[in-house]
């Protein structure tokens, strides 16, 4: 990893164009919950302190190249100035005269840059219009990292560039995990579709020594065993591709650990009526919707053995209990581990979060992503654009 982080800059005196995430929830202009924002606060508090001007640029929502009153950034700026405890100045065009003006030491914001067309085209002229704001290009966005955009990859060759602290710490932390991780890994993939994990699969199979296949994607490798999973959520079409991937294990020494044991019911509602089963007794007219208790066991044996853990998507359908029993017993045991300094735990994107959350063992992992997209990605073991263009 060769990119350069806040230490490499002199910021004094300088205008840090700072590409943040604060794309968050809002209802009713409010902004419903702000971690995004509480975890841009480092990097903007460190450019101030260091003498900087902060000019935060960011995206909200999908307008597309269109200017939609509706995803101004303008309604999260108030969201912006509580989380710093400082003064946002919005800046909704007239950048240059605008920004001209600013005190040193101020933070400004400036509107939606995906009002512009160029943006998500990663158009040269526009980052060169962004990049004339300022002095210094600082990244704190590893969740649009996977993009290529003007203000993610483009403008990142048109100034010094390098990353802020929150993109340092999730590049760090992902490093960490399948990098150079201390072995042996095991990495834990649940959710629903084998379809949309594919490369994620392929990628983990080469890189862990134990995968463990969870929620309705596992149903795919059980079918592909020659298992009837009754009216389980499944990919029939899948199978071919689930046993390419149980071969490639084999050849490469990774153990693949499928449920041995699951739960199942006849709605997919909260509370349905279930009953444990083993994993080839899925009745006909039953669905698997989590783990069973002996395959929770296995994986919190499999975690003790293992130094390094990470963990993408449920192990069962964790929004309605009780099939969330699964994943809250081996993210307990993974927080326990974490806690007693025995296991790196990384998790991440999508559904992840939420479903880490509902147990609370999320606050007791080494480190959760909230990046979505860009977190798979990096477990594909695809390149970042956004992370490639600060490096050299
Ligand atoms: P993903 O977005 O691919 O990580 O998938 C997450 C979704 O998979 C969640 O909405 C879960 O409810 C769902 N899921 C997990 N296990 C099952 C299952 N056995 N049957 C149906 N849906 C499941």
């Amino acid at each position: 990893m060769s990119w350069k982080t806040l230490d490499d800059m002199d910021l004094d005196g300088k205008k840090v164009l700072v590409r943040v995430d604060i794309n968050v929830p809002v209802e009713d202009g409010t902004v419903t919950d702000d971690t995004r924002i509480q975890r841009i606060v480092p990097t903007v508090h460190e450019i101030l302190e260091r003498g900087g001007t902060a000019i935060l640029m960011a995206h909200f929502g999908r307008p597309k190249g269109l200017v939609v009153p509706e995803m101004s950034l303008g309604q999260i700026a108030p969201a912006v100035e509580a989380c710093l405890a400082r003064k946002v100045h919005f800046i909704d065009g007239n950048y240059g005269a605008r920004i001209g003006e600013l005190e040193p030491g101020s933070v400004a914001l400036l509107e939606n840059l995906r009002f512009n067309p160029g943006e998500e085209k990663n158009d040269e002229g526009f980052a060169a219009r962004l990049a004339s704001l300022g002095d210094i290009y600082v990244n704190d966005a590893f969740s649009a990292a996977h993009r290529a955009h003007s203000s993610t990859e483009a403008i990142a060759r048109l100034l010094p560039a390098c990353a802020g602290r929150l993109m340092q710490a999730e590049l760090r932390a992902l490093e960490t995990a399948l990098g150079t991780p201390k072995r042996p890994v095991v990495a834990v993939v649940g959710g629903a579709k084998v379809s949309t994990k594919l490369e994620l699969l392929a990628n983990l199979v080469e890189k862990t020594d134990h995968l463990v296949i969870g929620g309705g994607m596992a149903n795919t490798f059980l079918a592909a065993q020659g298992i009837d999973v009754g009216k389980s959520l499944a990919e029939h079409d899948m199978t071919d591709t689930a046993s390419e991937i149980l071969e490639k294990a084999k050849s490469v020494g990774c153990t693949i650990h499928l449920p041995a044991d699951v739960v199942v019911a006849r709605e997919f509602e909260a509370g349905a009526e279930n009953e444990t089963v083993a994993a080839n007794a899925c009745p006909a007219d039953a669905m698997i919707l989590d783990a069973g208790p002996n395959t929770v066991k296995t994986l919190e044996s499999v975690f003790e053995t293992c130094e390094t853990l990470i963990w993408n998507g449920p192990l069962g359908a964790f929004e309605i209990p009780p099939f969330d029993t699964a994943t809250n017993a081996a993210a307990a045991k993974a927080a326990e581990l974490t806690k007693a300094g025995k296991l790196i735990s990384v998790a991440g994107g999508g559904d992840t979060v939420a479903a880490l959350n509902v147990s609370g063992a999320a606050e007791a992992f080494t480190y959760i992503s909230t990046a979505g997209g860009a977190f798979l990605e990096w477990m594909e073991g695809k390149t970042l654009l956004g992370v490639a263009a600060l490096e050299g």
